[in-house]
């Protein structure tokens, strides 16, 4: 059986290694000279810098993906240091922002400031709501209504922005809570060594083991149908067949290739479903500097910032990512679409946070990027995302558009893969 992936990122290269372990015969396509989409490593100043993510695996060594990438055979090193999370919150209770100095507090004292009888709501509400999980609203709609607090609201951007780059407005309760869930059950993030490449780079050894191709500067431009099945992929104007297609660009750049050759059942909802998705949109800033900024390897919460919602400090954990001396911090802060055309502005006030949050410290900015449309934080919002199943009956989605419920970013592309190799693997 022969297996055609359009696509090298993340959720290309899992299923790609999955199926060639498998016997499948795979050949990825990858328009870009380079390998891995949004999960690998670009050289910047003798930087280890990324084409997305922040070098980091959010449920860590424990996670679907870190279960995923063993099961594949992938030698990948994850490594989870403690304080695994912390939240910045300002001096004195008074203040607003950090302007007037700050004190740190781990993760697991998030309800040290939620007011006494908020405490009490929230143990019972841990309790009830495992077994009646609440359903049709957003998270912050909920938490309107069960546990209003300045406090919650900023600790549920902060998180939601760091995690799925969305506010808690916009993410659905129902996905918010199995995520909550997860992060009890799997545990918080942790650094894979070599940074987002150590990953990818891992996954094409075994792609390769196993006699898979990878073809770069590939754009699939087109593909050819018979009936419900896609019969092969167009790529510089020659057909390559398969038996098995599996797109790893989105549901609305997997439903523009299809185009409007087919009318086959489930075709027009599937294209108006596609066309509703809303990628979600970020912006990071990359730090260098001589000494550490935050000091180590977890994520720091910043709830008390203007725009950003988190930040690292991989150095901590790898000092491979940075040259000799120097630590690469990133600051990461979601762009809501409603302000997508000020991006200038939005990436002023993540660099006025910068400014008070390391009052008093000396740093480097490296590098600016901004992620969205086509190149965003992730192809669809978490909780909306399509399943990995399409109207032709041998062409499947992966990748960060497809992700499984409740997986923040890789960990859901790591499930996605899982839910779509039941599919293929019978
Ligand atoms: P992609 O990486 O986008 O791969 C798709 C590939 O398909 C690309 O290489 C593209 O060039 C190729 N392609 C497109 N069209 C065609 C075509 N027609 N023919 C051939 N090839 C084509 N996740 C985390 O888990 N942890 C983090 O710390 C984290 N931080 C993030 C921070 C930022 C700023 C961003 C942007 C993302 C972050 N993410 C993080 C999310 C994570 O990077 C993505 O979810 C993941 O890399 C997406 O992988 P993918 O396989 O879905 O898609």
């Amino acid at each position: 059986m022969k297996a055609i992936i359009i696509g090298s990122g993340l959720g290309g290269l899992l299923s790609a290694a999955k199926l060639s372990k498998a016997g499948y015969q795979v050949e990825i396509f990858e328009r870009l000279p380079i390998i891995g989409g949004r999960f690998t490593n670009i050289q910047y100043q003798g930087f280890q810098l990324s084409t997305g993510a922040l070098h980091m695996i959010p449920h860590g060594p424990a996670g679907p993906l870190s279960q995923l990438l063993k099961e594949i055979g992938a030698d990948v090193e994850i490594v989870r240091k403690k304080p695994v999370s912390v939240i910045r919150i300002p001096r004195t209770r008074k203040d607003t922002d950090y302007k007037y100095g700050h004190k740190d507090i781990v993760f697991e004292d998030f309800k040290v400031p939620f007011t006494l009888l908020n405490r009490l709501k929230l143990i019972y509400y841990v309790i009830s709501t495992r077994k009646n999980p609440p359903t049709g609203q957003s998270f912050e709609e909920w938490c309107i209504k069960h546990i209003p607090q300045d406090w919650t609201y900023r600790i549920s951007d902060s998180f939601f922005g760091w995690a799925l780059s969305l506010k808690g407005a916009d993410v659905p309760v129902e996905e918010a809570f199995e995520i909550i869930e997860n992060l009890y059950h799997f545990g918080g993030p942790g650094v894979p060594m070599g940074g987002c490449k150590g990953v990818t780079d891992a996954l094409v050894n075994v792609i390769n083991a196993n006699g898979g191709t990878i073809h770069t500067s590939s754009e699939v431009a087109g593909l050819k149908l018979d009936n419900d099945k896609v019969t092969a992929v167009i790529v510089d104007g020659e057909e390559h067949t398969a038996d098995i297609i599996i797109s790893d660009i989105g549901h609305p750049a997997t439903a523009n290739l299809i185009g409007t050759q087919t009318n086959v059942s489930g075709m027009k909802e599937y294209i108006l479903k596609s066309k509703d998705l809303k990628p979600s949109a970020g912006i990071k800033i990359c730090l260098s500097s001589d000494k550490p900024l935050i000091g180590h390897g977890g994520v720091l919460l910043t709830p008390y910032a203007k725009r950003v919602n988190g930040i690292n400090e991989v150095t901590n954990v790898d000092p491979s990512l940075a040259p000799a001396g120097k630590h690469l911090t990133m600051a990461h802060q979601c762009v809501h679409w409603n302000d997508l055309d000020n991006l200038d502005r939005e990436i002023e006030l993540g660099i006025e946070d910068l400014k008070d949050i390391f009052s008093g410290k000396e740093y480097e900015v490296l590098l600016i990027q901004s992620y969205s449309n086509d190149w965003p934080v992730n192809r669809s919002p978490s909780g909306a995302d399509l399943k990995n199943r399409t109207p032709m009956s041998n062409l499947f989605v992966v990748g960060d558009g497809a992700k499984g419920k409740g997986g923040i970013e890789v960990e859901g592309i790591a499930l996605g893969v899982k839910n779509c190799m039941q599919n293929i693997l019978i």
